[in-house]
């Protein structure tokens, strides 16, 4: 048997990966017919494949590698930390500096009193965290019953059970017959695909108010939570209308309602703050993050909560936490990161340098035939493509394929952007300079075009 190496040919390695690698949201023929790409390297925004093509990184691998690629620091903290102490857990009254250091930072850069953060390995099972911590939060306050989830159709929240089940992604659902009970959905605030002749914040307010009704209709003595993203990622880049948030804020508040916000995509400067709850000013009850807080370069998330919900927490024994809860290495590397972020000033760029040239750059994607609405908040943005600018039609049956075609060429043209149906997505390193911001806006053109030629 061959030893596996980047050396081998990629068809090879191609071949072996299909026959054993059973990969997540991939089909076998997917893998059969054309083969995984294979990236072998990758530095600043840039990854290298097996064949050596450098292709520019628009997604920061899953939204998450926001320092950029091939930092050491985080690579010398990482092998210091397992000389030291590779593993230690942190459940029955026992912690560890890494644990420790890194909860006290994020204590000081969350908003609000969320002081209190309780370790993941990802974004998925800290929302499985959420689904309990909330419903113990409320039975330990005497209100059992109190325990139904709301969430939003199209939303993304994990692949866990628990984190498919917050999700809104009815593909998903059909998959493990999901959602569990007491989760309820309601619409998402999309005005581009669902707004029809409303003007966007009349939608805006309406789709708010979804939530006040579902809550009248469940019975406010059932509804434990309402989770969201501040900017929904996963379901496309939605930017809500500026009237939507402060309404489901007062609807939370007037209900008492815990508020969880998805910060997975949103957090650690993807939109120019820390969290996009402070960008969009929510406040809420608990933040889930993963991605960003290590750049990805360890796999950790968590749920960062508040006074109030950490004091009954710590009133009661809460019979929850995974092996690698504060793993040792994952948050040496987390606070490695932090002080990257903030050192290096990575926020400010993003706030004056790189936000504002990609806005003006992406915005002008607008006059592409194929193109309607071209939607960004800091560094997360979206393009809505259609075969009519003046009705907003999506491509109807062709939804998705049209992205897909659009997808793949921009695979050719060496640009890594995604499509969810008909929008197609970018969320690049938070380290992307101008320069590489026009070559990112030219790969993207001319994928554009390609794709025109191809469906028009
Ligand atoms: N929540 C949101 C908003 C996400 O975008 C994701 C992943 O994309 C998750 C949760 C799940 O995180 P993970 O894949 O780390 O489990």
């Amino acid at each position: 048997m061959n030893k596996i190496t980047n050396h081998l040919p990629t068809a090879e390695l191609q071949a072996i990966d299909a026959a054993h690698h059973l990969h997540p949201f991939t089909t076998g023929d997917e893998l059969t017919q054309k083969g995984a790409r294979i990236i072998a390297s990758a530095k600043g925004i840039y990854l290298k494949d097996s064949e050596g093509e450098e292709i520019l990184d628009a997604m920061a691998g899953l939204w998450c590698v926001n320092i950029g690629y091939g930092r050491d620091e985080l690579a010398d903290v990482a092998a210091r930390q397992m000389r030291e102490l590779p593993y230690y857990n942190t459940f029955f009254q026992t912690s560890h500096v890494p644990a420790i250091a890194l909860a006290q930072k994020l204590a000081e850069l969350a908003p609000g009193d969320l002081n209190h953060v309780f370790y993941a390995n990802g974004g998925s099972d800290a929302n499985d965290t959420n689904i309990r911590m909330v419903r113990t939060y409320w039975a330990e306050k005497g209100q059992p019953e109190k325990k139904t989830i709301i969430s939003r159709w199209n939303a993304y929240h994990g692949s866990t059970i628990g984190g498919t089940s917050l999700g809104g992604m009815k593909g998903m659902h059909e998959q493990g017959d999901l959602p569990i009970p007491g989760i309820e959905f309601i619409e998402q605030p999309n005005w581009w695909a669902e707004g029809g002749d409303m003007d966007p914040e009349d939608f805006g307010l309406a789709r708010a108010r979804e939530l006040e009704e579902k809550i009248l209709e469940i019975g406010e003595d059932k509804v434990a939570a309402f989770i969201a993203e501040p900017i929904q990622g996963a379901g496309g880049v939605i930017v809500a209308p500026d009237s939507y948030w402060p309404e489901i804020q007062r609807i939370c508040d007037k209900y008492e309602i815990l508020l969880i916000a998805d910060e997975v995509i949103c957090g650690f400067g993807r939109t120019g703050n820390w969290f996009g709850s402070q960008t969009l000013d929510i406040r809420p009850d608990i933040m889930t993050v993963a991605k960003g807080l290590s750049s990805g370069y360890a796999p950790i998330g968590a749920s960062i909560v508040s006074d109030e919900v950490a004091k009954v927490l710590e009133a009661c024994e809460f019979n929850h936490g995974y092996t690698y809860s504060g793993h040792p290495v994952a948050c040496a590397v987390a606070l490695e990161n932090l002080r990257i972020l903030e050192e290096e000033g990575i926020l400010e760029h993003v706030q004056n340098v790189a936000a504002p040239h990609l806005a003006e750059k992406w915005k002008s994607l607008e006059d592409h035939p194929m193109v309607g609405e071209a939607k960004i908040v800091g560094l997360m943005a979206s393009i809505a493509l259609t075969p009519n600018k003046e009705t907003r039609a999506s491509f109807a049956a062709d939804a998705g394929t049209v992205g897909y075609i659009t997808r793949e060429c921009c695979f050719g043209n060496n640009l890594i952007m995604r499509h969810v149906g008909d929008r197609m997505i970018i969320s690049p390193p938070l380290v992307i300079t101008p320069e590489e911001i026009d070559i990112l806006i030219e790969r993207a053109r001319k994928s554009l075009d390609e794709a025109y030629e191809k469906v028009r």
